[in-house]
């Protein structure tokens, strides 16, 4: 299992890539604030709920429109600083992870929710 403690990223930008970004207001005000518009980043997704809003993703590809990748093939995100809470917490939310890859995650999410009847705020494109 993954321990938040000895964990390291490895910088290869999957989960950037394939989750769907859950954000808060306070998160995108938080963006907003470093002179970023809304709609350049921010979306509404009916799909997931009345009132809830996600990370944009790029044009092609997939990923978070914050999301970059440097020549030498290493992902790092462009608001690190800034960043929502969701990407701070992500993969460590009280349940048991194997490992940070989004389809791992998502498994391990879904047991667990399963097995506590709850809701996290994660799914994937
Ligand atoms: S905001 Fe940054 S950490 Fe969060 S998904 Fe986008 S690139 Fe990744």
């Amino acid at each position: 299992m993954l321990d938040p403690e000895s964990f390291r990223c490895t910088k290869c930008g999957e989960c950037c890539k394939s989750t769907i970004v859950w954000v808060t207001e306070k998160d995108i005000r938080k963006i907003e604030g470093i002179g970023f518009k809304r709609q350049a980043f921010a979306e509404r997704d009916p799909h997931l709920g009345p009132n809830v809003s996600v990370l944009r993703k790029k044009e092609f590809g997939g990923a978070c429109v914050f999301l970059k990748e440097s020549d030498d093939g290493i992902y790092s995100c462009s608001i690190y600083k800034h960043r929502p809470e969701v990407c701070r917490q992500y993969p460590f939310f009280g349940f048991p992870v194997e490992d940070c890859k989004p389809a791992t995650f998502l498994k391990a999410m879904a047991n667990h929710q399963i097995s506590k009847n709850i809701n996290v705020k994660f799914a994937q494109r």
